[in-house]
């Protein structure tokens, strides 16, 4: 039957052979995504946007639900107002693009094309804010910036790619740092309630935090074969940026006071999670909370009398239930299967002459291919259980790989043992000094990926340098 299927719609690389290809097929043939002629570019198809859309659907509402305001600032930062933070300017400075010319004219001062937009927040706070009663400020931007990455990899890394960026200023340090905190969580539970994808929360090492950040929060991803992705961050600023703008506001005792500030961003690199997390050798597996067809309606023996109108009748009726599209084309339904399985639809709905005739259909899951007869009266209840079940299915799975791939250490012959089979998570203390940070990156081709908030205690010392050690560090090869 399988094989039979592949005939019908082109193959992919099997994930085995090369997982890489097998991305970059599933980016193509589930039509996700598309290479442009500007090198390192792409254009997010139809489709692919669409589960955009429903990512930011999503995550705005969550952001709303907490207080935060949409924005949108310019695209452009004079370069003077960019350099005005050392720091920043030094992290990005590889990766800005520049205009220097407006219509045939030179222009007197060349103009940053964002790579991130802490620059223009804090020029426009610095306008508009004046006293602790407009504080905190908490603003969001969607936008799309622009870091001239070296190599790219569609999603994952791309030279635009689209995002969110949250910037706020606060009053008071402990009310930034909860504002830091509070958006790192609600990231982790988007990732695990609606991507199904389990993420570990923890701090970066300053070696990996954001230029300019006093601390960098991350949630980390694992994806199928071991590799891990850093899926979203939220910084702390600390009042660094507010004195290197001058954004000042007069205090509740009249004295001028400069607000503690954060930013914190997902990006579309979130689709490429998603699809190494859940994806297989027939597709994509989309779960269901972004998923722009949730139920796909394939009519067999179409050509039946009653057959089409039955189908349009029902993909009408659970309209209210679910993302519900028919299928009616004049494809074959084997045909109709492979497509839908290779983009990830979770539920299928088959219903033929003799089905009908008995009041039910058949009902099919994405993920473990289980079929099940429903009654039709039954499916507004039996589609939204069976949605719930493939997505719990879903985050049960990707925990289960990672749990299977994650490793301790205490020494560092066994970190070197390790990677020579394995690619996962390397757990293993840490002393702090970023010459073992380096060090584990030469040794074993390992990066620190974030000292997680669920410490563990695995020895007394850091298994480099054999220094008392504290904390504990997930190392990993990363997207
Ligand atoms: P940052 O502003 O550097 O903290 O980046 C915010 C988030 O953007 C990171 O957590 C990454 O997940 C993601 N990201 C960084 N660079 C890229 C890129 N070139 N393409 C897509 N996503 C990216
Ligand atoms: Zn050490």
């Amino acid at each position: 039957m399988a094989k039979d299927k592949k005939k019908l719609v082109e193959a992919i690389t099997a994930q085995e052979v090369d997982f890489a290809q097998w991305y970059t097929d599933i980016c193509k043939k589930a039509e996700l995504v598309e290479y442009s002629s500007v090198k390192g570019f792409t254009v997010l198809r139809p489709y692919g946007y669409a589960i955009w859309e429903n990512i930011q659907q999503d995550l705005d509402a969550r952001f709303k639900a907490t207080g935060h305001e949409n924005v949108a600032m310019p695209m452009l930062i004079p370069e003077s107002l960019l350099k005005k933070e050392g720091e920043l300017v030094n992290g990005f400075a590889p990766e800005v693009a520049w205009v220097t010319t407006g219509g045939s004219e030179p222009l007197e001062e060349r103009l940053a094309v964002r790579p991130t937009s802490e620059t223009m927040f804090c020029d426009h706070f610095a306008r508009v804010l004046q006293s602790y009663r407009d504080l905190p400020m908490l603003y969001n931007q969607w936008c799309s910036v622009v870091r001239w990455e070296k190599t790219t990899r569609p999603f994952l890394r791309t030279r635009e790619f689209w995002w969110q960026e949250g910037h706020t200023i606060h009053e008071t340090q402990a009310e930034a740092e909860a504002e830091t905190e509070q958006q790192l969580n609600c990231y982790a539970d988007f990732c695990e309630h609606d991507l199904c994808i389990p993420v570990i929360k923890g701090r970066k090492t300053d070696k990996e935090k954001f230029a300019g950040a006093e601390a960098t929060y991350t949630i980390e991803a694992m994806m199928k074969d071991g590799k891990a992705l850093q899926s979203g961050t939220s910084h702390y600023f600390g009042d660094k940026f507010s004195r290197a703008y001058d954004v000042t506001f007069t205090g509740r005792d009249n004295t001028l006071q400069y607000p503690f500030q954060t930013s914190w961003g997902c990006t579309t690199r979130l689709i490429g999670a998603i699809i190494m997390t859940h994806g297989d050798d027939d597709g994509l597996i989309l779960p269901p909370a972004i998923a722009p067809i949730q139920v796909v309606i394939v009519p067999v023996a179409a050509h039946k009398p009653g057959v089409l109108e039955k189908a349009q009748e029902l993909a009408e009726s659970l309209k209210s239930v679910a993302r519900v599209k028919l299928d009616d084309s004049d494809k074959a339904p084997g045909w109709k299967f492979s497509q839908w399985e290779m983009k990830g639809v979770p539920l299928r709905i088959e219903v033929g002459p003799r089905d009908l005739e008995q009041g039910q259909c058949v009902l099919v899951r994405r993920d473990n291919r289980e079929k099940q007869f429903v009654k039709l009266e039954d499916l507004p209840t039996a589609i939204p259980a069976a949605l719930e079940a493939l997505a719990k299915a879903l985050y049960d799975r990707a925990l289960e790989n990672r749990e299977a791939r994650t490793f301790a250490a205490t020494t560092m012959d066994e970190v070197q043992e390790l990677v020579k089979t394995k690619t996962g998570f390397i757990k293993t203390m840490w002393c702090g000094d970023v010459a073992c940070e380096e060090a584990m990156k030469e040794k074993a081709g390992l990066s620190s990926r974030c000292m997680p908030f669920a410490q563990e205690h695995l020895s007394d010392v850091c298994p480099v340098c054999g220094k008392p050690a504290k904390t504990m560090v997930v190392w990993g090869i990363a997207y």
